[in-house]
Order: structure tokens, then C-alpha cells, then sequence
């Protein structure tokens, strides 16, 4: 069976540290007027939480990005049970 991932992005908790633009920039873009990343694409689920399911080309780009970023859980890849 083929694995399916979904990267669950918690904007809250970003510092701006841009590590996630710079692994991953296809997935992330600062945004100049906070300067906090954004999801590229990315769908809102909560108050400043955003997901998107990865295909399995960008799955170990956005696992780089959940690597790179210096806060835990600000950045989460997850593996999707149906
Ligand atoms: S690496 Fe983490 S803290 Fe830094 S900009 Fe990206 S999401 Fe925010």
C-alpha cells in the first residue's frame, strides 16, 4: 500500500528563522509583513495552523524543512491513515 504524508504547519509557534525557506523553497516563503514563514498552498485548519498533503516527490523536502527548523512541532510531516 502506498504511504501518503501530510505536512501540518503551526504558524503560531515560527520565529522567522527562514531555515525552512532556505531547505525547502518550494514549501515556504517569508512573509514580509511579520516576517514569519508561510505554507506555500497551504489550507487553514485552526486559528494559524495550515496543512497540505505531500505527494511522495515533496514528502522528504518538507521532512528536510520539519529537520531544519529550530522549534519543535512548529513543523510536523505525518503519515495519513485512511
Ligand atoms: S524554520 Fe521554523 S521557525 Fe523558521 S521560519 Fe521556518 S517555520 Fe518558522
Amino acid at each position: 500500500m502506498v504511504k501518503k504524508y501530510k505536512v501540518i504547519y503551526d504558524r503560531k509557534l515560527c520565529i522567522g528563522a527562514a531555515a525552512c525557506v532556505e531547505s525547502t523553497p518550494e514549501g515556504f516563503e517569508i512573509d514580509s509583513d511579520d516576517g514569519k514563514a508561510n505554507l506555500i498552498n497551504g489550507k487553514k485548519i485552526d486559528h494559524e495552523v495550515f496543512e497540505m498533503i505531500l505527494t511522495e516527490d515533496q514528502y522528504s523536502k518538507f521532512k528536510d524543512a520539519e529537520e531544519v527548523c529550530p522549534v519543535n512541532n512548529c513543523i510536523k510531516v505525518i503519515e495519513i491513515h485512511e
